[in-house]
């Protein structure tokens, strides 16, 4: 942990400390998601902290494939919110897609109710879908093969495990197929 003078704290002022080699718990994002390989700056005076992401954007697809593609349980409220909002899609738009009221979302994404098998992988082949439209290339071949992998009685799961990436994988990220 290196501490040099660095910018100066956006609450007080004060110069940072600038923080290497330390895992980031990037709840931001709303999902448990541990960042390795980010600049932290800690401020000394009033003690906050924060860091230096780069490509936010497209952190946050590498994060909605991955949940797409690896996810065997029902999607939890927080990751359904999370792929629709890195779809840009407003609630009641995203009520529109999969053909459900404004307020089924509004009870997935509060964790009310759960979504169910057939909305679950709507919602993922629409993010694939979207994803696919947003990139050159193939987000995910063999997406038969992806679904076909999920369990047919899949139960929601109560703590999803952990993304762990360091920005090599997002900022590198080849769009491989869903199986290698
Ligand atoms: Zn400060």
């Amino acid at each position: 942990m290196g501490a040099e003078t660095m910018e100066k704290c956006h609450l007080c002022g004060n110069d940072t400390e600038k923080v290497i080699n330390k895992p980031y718990k990037y709840d931001e994002c709303g999902l448990n998601v541990i960042l390795f390989g980010i600049i932290q700056y800690h401020c000394p005076n009033c003690n906050e902290s924060y860091a230096s992401i780069p490509n936010i954007r497209k952190l946050h697809r590498f994060i909605g494939i991955h949940i797409c593609k690896n996810r065997k349980a029902l999607l939890k409220s927080e990751e359904i919110k999370f792929l629709r909002k890195d779809i840009h899609l407003k609630a009641k738009e995203f009520a529109q897609a999969l053909g459900v009221t404004p307020s089924a979302v509004s009870q997935w994404e509060n964790g009310k109710n759960e979504i169910d098998e057939a909305y679950d992988r709507l919602l993922r082949s629409i993010y694939i879908t979207y994803a696919s439209e947003q990139s050159d290339h193939f987000i995910c071949h063999g997406v038969i093969n992806l679904f076909k992998e999920l369990p047919a009685k899949r139960k929601k799961i109560k703590q999803p495990k952990e993304i762990v990436l360091t920005p090599r994988e997002w900022l590198n990220h080849p769009d491989e197929p869903c199986f290698a």
